[in-house]
């Protein structure tokens, strides 16, 4: 029956880091060192529990389609901008991708990056222009402008995933005043980098800015995402995304979430204290990183190398090889509780 399937799902998809923690367990470690996938290594916030405890009890009744409650509250904790929810950022990515995007049409991504707009581009028929950033990996506006010219939607990660390293607000300008399309600016950790690119939506009418529950705010299994975008935008995203796509308890954690403010806090100054002593003491060079990872070029390791040799001593960490446009000897490592971190350090410098 494989003839039924459509090709752009006959590949290899998404790719998940599971494959390492399935050798560490394998080699008999309980314990795993859970490094890969840029997940907040602490519980949410008690009051998202009890918020999310709270909306169960209503659970028998579909939920607001316009996500009011938590409309309201992303406006209380960010000001008075348009602001739509889908399930996780993901969803998010892919609503805005359908509701743009005919067969054929061209969708510019900045690589190396996250690879869901790349997946989310071609079930949609449309034709992906990657546009590779400077050998730093930092981004030249001018290039972004030249390049994105017949695209209707430009993609950029800032802080960048893989990469870890921001792109100034400047710069971010210099973008939506020359190009046609959309930008849709990637700010799935910008918690971590205390940069504010909110006000930005304000004077550009093709910029949309993506967030999410998943990383800052400790909420990755419950798929809350939400995006600033433009008003006139508002009701082509709402018309085209999937019905009821947030589901009532995780909009619940996301509000108790987001009024937790101490919460979010404590994980920024942890991952920023983190972050530093990784750059100081990882044997390797570490790029310097605006986000809760880190990518580290292990050369003359490859990056597969490196993470199967770290997941049999328990440490699970993701390999960046399978990043177009970026080399083969790299590996991200996300900032975890301090045993986990620990154990990252004391394994790395066996390598
Ligand atoms: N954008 C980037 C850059 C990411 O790294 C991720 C998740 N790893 C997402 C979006 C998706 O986030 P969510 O969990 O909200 O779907």
């Amino acid at each position: 029956m494989q003839h039924l399937v459509r090709g752009c799902f006959r590949g290899e998809g998404y790719r998940f880091a599971t494959g390492a923690f399935d050798i560490a367990r394998a080699c008999g470690w309980e314990r795993v060192a859970r490094l890969g996938s840029n997940e907040n290594p602490y519980p949410p916030s008690p009051l998202a529990f009890a918020r999310a405890t709270e909306a169960l009890a209503s659970a028998n009744r579909y939920p607001d389609e316009r996500m009011g409650s938590l409309v309201e509250a992303l406006e209380g904790a960010f000001g008075d901008y348009a602001f739509v929810t889908g399930a996780g950022m993901d969803g998010i990515i892919e609503t805005v991708i359908r509701a743009l995007i005919d067969h054929g049409d061209r969708v510019a991504i900045s690589t190396p990056t996250f690879s869901f707009y790349g997946i989310a581009t071609r079930a949609q028929g449309g034709i992906l222009h990657p546009v590779p950033r400077n050998a730093d990996f930092t981004i030249d506006g001018s290039r972004i402008v030249e390049e994105s010219r017949d695209a209707k939607i430009t993609f950029l990660c800032t802080p960048n995933n893989p990469t870890g390293n921001a792109t100034p607000p400047g710069v971010i300008e210099e973008i939506c005043e020359e190009i046609e399309g959309m930008l849709f600016l990637d700010n799935a950790y910008v918690e971590f980098s205390g940069i504010d690119y909110m006000p930005l939506v304000r004077r550009f009418d093709n910029l949309i800015i993506g967030r999410t529950f998943s990383k800052a705010y400790a909420l990755a299994g419950l798929r809350v995402g939400f995006a600033c975008v433009p008003a006139w935008f508002e009701p082509v995203f709402r018309r085209a995304q999937t019905p009821f796509a947030l589901n009532a308890v995780s909009a619940a954690a996301a509000m108790g979430a987001l009024a937790d403010t101490d919460h979010v806090r404590r994980i920024v100054d942890h991952v920023t204290a983190w972050r530093k002593r990784f750059a100081e003491e990882i044997p390797f060079p570490v790029l310097p990183s605006d986000a809760n990872f880190v990518l580290i070029d292990v050369a003359p390791m490859k990056g597969d190398e490196a993470v199967e040799a770290l997941a049999r001593r328990g440490v699970v960490v993701r390999s960046a090889a399978g990043f177009p446009q970026l080399g083969d000897h790299y590996i991200r490592v996300s900032i975890g509780d301090d045993w986990e971190n620990e154990r990252f350090l004391q394994e790395t410098g066996s390598l």
